[in-house]
């Protein structure tokens, strides 16, 4: 006897945990995604191409880019509606929700959180339109886990900052008007808002990647980039001033994975049903079915444990170590399940005419960004014993 099918995410009614509101954003996003981006995305990503500056102009009218940030024209939403809008959004591609990420969480939260009100003024409400691209320069080729060891650096010449150096991994750099570029100077660390026409200031896009194909990833290179006083962020000096906005892109993370997750199990269980061997669906079969519900287990964890860090961050009480916790599982759980789902898709899994493969192969880049698996793990580790394992 057959029973109706629950959706993996029924299994434990979120419904109650979400309200009205939350649902309606939810729901905007997931259609905006259907129509916008679901029909284009495998081809997007088979070319490495992504119309970036379209997307976010409609992304911006949506209010999606600096979503939960108040005022500059920025919706000013909770940070639990932000992080459902991250899920809809990496349900369809994770560089969807990563140029959603650096754009809101990385590069106009800097300028919200450490600049001056005639930079907000400035920047803040074109970038919250979509109409100004930002990107968020911290890695180097040789300084990724240990920002501090970057080379970039700026020097005072009057009353000018000369930056020269080069950054690496950049997201939307190609594609950005105005960068967020964290450099060594005299005084510690400091960040510059550098729009990408000053001259000496170039940023070739990185070929060849296999992850995150949906993404522009770059290269920034600063030769002798002059920049006026007012280019630097007053409000921070030292790494504190990075790694508060990577706080918030890892929130982001937490809800996005899970959207990635759940569009594999979803693919998977839809597969399933109807794919038949041996005469039955290979949803018959207790293999299948034990992978189906150790997926939708983690599955629901990683949803409750998104929507705990989201009601936290709302109290204004999440710590750093907590949003470690969120990165590190749900990166981690979305992994797995994209490669398990691939292999219940079988032969089929390995093509993008379904959306698992792509799933996974975007996870790889998720996995290491924001905080690799091994530094949030240290984080969770120090956090444990009192003693710090990264030296
Ligand atoms: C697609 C993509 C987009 C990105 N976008 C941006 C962006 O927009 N802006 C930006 O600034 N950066 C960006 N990054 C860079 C990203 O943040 C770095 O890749 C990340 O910080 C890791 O640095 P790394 O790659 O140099 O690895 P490394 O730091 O060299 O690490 C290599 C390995 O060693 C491990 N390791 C390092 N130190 C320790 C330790 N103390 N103990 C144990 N293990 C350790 C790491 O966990 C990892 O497994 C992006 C990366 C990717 C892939």
């Amino acid at each position: 006897m057959g029973t109706t099918p629950l959706h993996p995410l029924e299994l434990l009614d979120f419904e109650e945990l979400i309200s009205d509101g939350e649902r309606a954003i939810q729901a905007t996003v997931r259609a905006f995604v259907a129509d916008r981006v679901r029909p284009f995305i495998a081809e997007w990503f088979e070319a490495g191409d992504v119309p970036t500056g379209e997307l976010a102009r409609e992304l911006g009218a949506l209010g999606l880019l600096g979503m939960d940030l108040e005022g500059y024209g920025c919706a000013g939403t909770t940070a639990t509606e932000y992080g459902l809008a991250c899920m809809e959004l990496e349900a369809a591609d994770s560089g969807l929700r990563s140029m959603v990420s650096v754009q809101g969480s990385l590069a106009m939260f800097a300028i919200w959180r450490w600049g001056d009100e005639e930079q907000k003024r400035e920047w803040l409400p074109r970038m919250a339109a979509g109409d100004v691209i930002g990107c968020f320069a911290l890695t180097e080729a040789d300084s990724g886990s240990d920002p501090g060891a970057m080379r970039t650096h700026a020097k005072r010449q009057g009353d000018d900052w000369v930056l020269n150096g080069t950054k690496m991994w950049i997201t939307n750099g190609s594609v950005a008007q105005v960068a967020i570029v964290w450099a060594h100077t005299d005084e510690g660390v400091r960040g510059f808002i550098v729009p990408t026409d000053t001259p000496g200031f170039s940023a070739p896009a990185i070929r060849r990647k296999w992850s995150l194909r949906a993404s522009v990833t770059s290269e920034l290179v600063f030769d002798d980039v002059r920049l006026p006083a007012r280019a630097v962020l007053p409000g921070v000096t030292g790494l504190k001033g990075p790694l508060v906005c990577l706080n918030e892109a890892r929130f982001g993370v937490v809800f996005g994975t899970v959207g990635a997750a759940r569009d594999c199990l979803e693919t998977a269980i839809e597969y399933a049903q109807s794919r038949v061997q041996f005469d039955r669906p290979i949803a018959a079969f207790q293999l299948t079915q034990r992978k189906l519900v150790d997926m939708a287990v983690q599955l629901d964890t990683a949803m409750l444990l998104a929507l705990h860090l989201g009601r936290l961050k709302d109290a204004g009480r999440i710590r750093p170590v907590q949003l470690s916790v969120g990165k590190l599982n749900n990166t981690r759980v979305a992994l797995e399940i994209a490669r398990t789902c691939r292999s219940i898709l079988g032969a089929n899994g390995i093509t993008l005419d379904y959306p698992v493969i792509r799933h996974a192969n975007n996870l790889e880049s998720v996995y290491t960004y924001e905080g690799t698996d091994e530094i949030h793990t240290l984080v969770i580790g120090e956090a444990l014993t009192g003693i710090s394992a990264f030296r």
